[in-house]
């Protein structure tokens, strides 16, 4: 990976930049595209004619991807080699980030009308299928292809208000008692250092194809939740967390168990930051339901400028992540832009973000 590396403290954290395509309304209206794509020489450039004088600004990053590109190439060249390090025994974990409506989900799960992906079929995906169902069958084709006994267990929650919530947990659960359904699940301290949240289903996954009724099942949950509760997903992140264990000998003949971790996290949109008016640096009005993405951007810097202080501690989402950012771990960020003129301003944000992460 091309992501900044420090062998002493391990931290690796590679940013990247997928630019969507304009979109059919977009199109029909004629709307500018303002953004222009160098995948070869990994330059994003944003262009802009303020009162009649063109302003054009030019970014690096470790990769990037135009309106043309295939998921399939984002995923192989981007998240194929994390998943390796996840199947040494590493965690890791990729973000989403980005506006709203700019492909987060898309990039994440996939297109198509339900959002979520059909089964594969005769081994190839729909080419719409996102990093989610691409990372668990990549996943269980190797370890298919081994002979070692192993597990793939999956959790599926979602963030809201700092309050976390189950996308998998079974539906009679809640029909049971309105309240306990309506309760956030706790964040608790394991007394090692880690955390863990009280109640969460886990589930058990035997085959890559069971992957979508697992995905079907909590994107449903998201959208019923999203309707009762008169919120939206642009104000919530969702973690998807795929964790293998993989039995192993050492040459002695003693059992060890390899354990490695991949969290799948679509972000809020980024655009509830700007509004309120953290970038100026008042983060307190930007209120709960951005602390994570501020906190998330801190942590991200601290971890890459080696600062001594890393405040996991200031948000859930970075409590939850913690055993998966910074020590021994990947990190990805893919920030996800639009090519509108009408997003100027949120994209030269995003990009802003993307590029201190660096
Ligand atoms: P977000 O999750 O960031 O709000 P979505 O993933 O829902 O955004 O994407 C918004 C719309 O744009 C969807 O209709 C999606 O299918 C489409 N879209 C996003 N990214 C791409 C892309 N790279 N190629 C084609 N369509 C895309
Ligand atoms: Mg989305």
């Amino acid at each position: 990976m091309s992501g900044r590396h420090d062998k002493d403290k391990g931290v690796n954290v590679q940013v990247i930049v997928r630019c969507r395509p304009l979109s059919d309304d977009e199109m029909r209206s004629n709307t500018p595209a303002v953004i222009s794509c160098n995948e070869g020489r990994r330059e994003i450039s944003a262009m802009q004619n303020i009162a009649n004088k063109q302003i054009d600004k030019t970014f690096v990053f470790d990769k990037v991807y135009g309106p043309t590109s295939k998921q399939k190439d984002l995923y192989d060249s981007a998240i194929c080699p994390i998943v390796f390090e996840v199947l040494e025994g590493y965690n890791c974990t990729v973000f989403a980030y980005g506006q709203t409506g700019t492909g987060k989900t898309y990039t994440m799960e996939g297109g198509g009308r339900k959002k979520v992906v059909h089964p594969i079929q005769n081994g190839e995906f729909p080419s719409d299928a996102g990093v989610i169902p691409r990372a668990i069958k990549q996943i269980f084709d190797i370890l298919e292809a081994q002979s070692a006994e192993y597990s793939v267990k999956v959790t599926f929650l979602e963030l809201y208000n700092e309050e976390i919530s189950d996308l998998l947990a079974p539906e009679e659960c809640s029909k049971f008692t309105d309240d306990k359904s309506k309760k956030p699940l706790a964040l608790m301290e394991d007394g090692k250092g880690g955390v863990f949240v009280r109640g969460l289903e886990e589930e058990l996954v035997s085959s890559a194809n069971e992957i979508y009724n697992i995905l079907e099942k909590g994107s449903a949950k998201r959208r019923t939740a999203e309707t009762l509760l008169n919120k939206q997903s642009s104000r919530s992140h969702s973690i998807f967390s795929i964790t293998i264990h993989i039995k192993e000998y050492t040459p002695e003949g003693e059992e060890m168990i390899k354990c490695g971790k991949l969290n799948l996290v679509d972000l809020a949109g980024s655009e509830n930051i700007s509004r309120s008016g953290a970038r100026e640096g008042r983060a307190r009005e930007a209120g709960e339901i951005n602390k994570s993405l501020l906190t998330l951007g801190r942590v991200i810097n601290a971890l890459v400028e080696h600062s001594g202080h890393i405040p996991y501690r200031e948000s859930k989402i970075t409590r939850l992540l913690r055993d998966s950012l910074g020590g021994k771990t990947k990190t990805c960020i893919i920030a996800t832009i639009s090519p509108s003129i009408h997003s100027m301003e949120e994209t030269l944000s995003t990009l802003d973000y993307a590029h201190r992460a660096k």
